[in-house]
């Protein structure tokens, strides 16, 4: 057994025995972990809020060697997030831009600038208005595609490498723009506008927090976030679902977003 100090953020959590509790982080320098935290359902534990979903804490726990299962010594909350766990609509886009990285990345792979995102977002889920969480979303998901190795290419065609005019698709198989002369060779492509491709590179080379300051949601961004969350499901194995994904396309469907 060693003993392990880094900083994590709540992805979830359930119940275990009687008071006490499996905690899924996000962490700086391990990646995704999991961990029990004996008692923390007790009043009065010494975990306090720091267990809270989309809280990001300070913690030390104890690793055991060659198991998933780890001991949670101690933690402390460094960002409570709070205005998440208020808001049903933040809580739907903080869950989605969770489950997609628990979804992406296996058990203990670090990723520093996946965190460093996770935590992005959750900051900008925290201050946005509702009509910018679809943006900022939007834009989460192509940087993370970027960090974990699935970024998609955009400024020209990705198969035949051809600068993209007018006419632009999305291959999800092939991983980026697709040219009129080659839309065809992808079975899953889904026709853009150009707006809309413009929109993206804009996500990819602006700050979240720019990008909730100086943009307005509108049918592009629309567009872009229902190609990007496709992607997404196109590089995880077939049949996995990302449900609180589905569950916030539903709500916003529904028009309660
Ligand atoms: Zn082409």
């Amino acid at each position: 057994m060693s003993i392990h100090r880094t900083h994590g953020i709540v992805l979830r959590s359930r119940k275990f025995r009687e008071s006490s509790k499996i905690v899924v982080f996000f962490s700086r320098r391990y990646g995704k972990i999991s961990a029990i935290a004996k008692g923390s359902l007790k009043p009065k534990s010494k975990f306090g809020s720091s267990l809270e979903l989309f809280t990001r804490s300070s913690l030390i726990f104890y690793k055991k060697e060659n198991r998933d299962l780890h001991t949670l010594s101690h933690s402390e909350a460094l960002n409570a997030n709070e205005e998440i766990r208020k808001d049903v609509v933040k809580l739907a886009y903080a869950s989605a831009a969770g489950e997609m990285v628990e979804r992406l990345v296996p058990n203990e792979e670090p990723n520093e600038t996946l965190y460093e995102l996770l935590d992005a977002v959750l900051k900008q889920i925290s201050l946005a208005e509702r009509p910018h969480l679809e943006l900022i979303l939007a834009s989460y998901t192509l940087k993370m595609l970027h960090a974990v190795g699935y970024g998609p290419q955009l400024d020209s065609c990705v198969r035949c490498g051809k600068d993209l005019a007018d006419e632009v698709w999305f291959g999800l198989h092939s991983g980026g723009a697709l040219c009129p002369a080659c839309h065809n060779q992808d079975l899953h492509a889904m026709e853009m506008r150009r707006e809309t491709l413009e929109l993206m590179g804009k996500f990819q080379s602006v700050s979240m927090a720019r990008l909730r300051e100086t943009s307005k949601a509108d049918e592009f961004s629309r567009e872009a976030a229902d190609i990007l969350y496709a992607f997404v499901r196109a590089q995880i194995s077939e049949g996995a679902k990302i449900r609180s994904l589905d569950f916030l396309e539903r709500m916003r469907d529904s028009s309660l977003a």
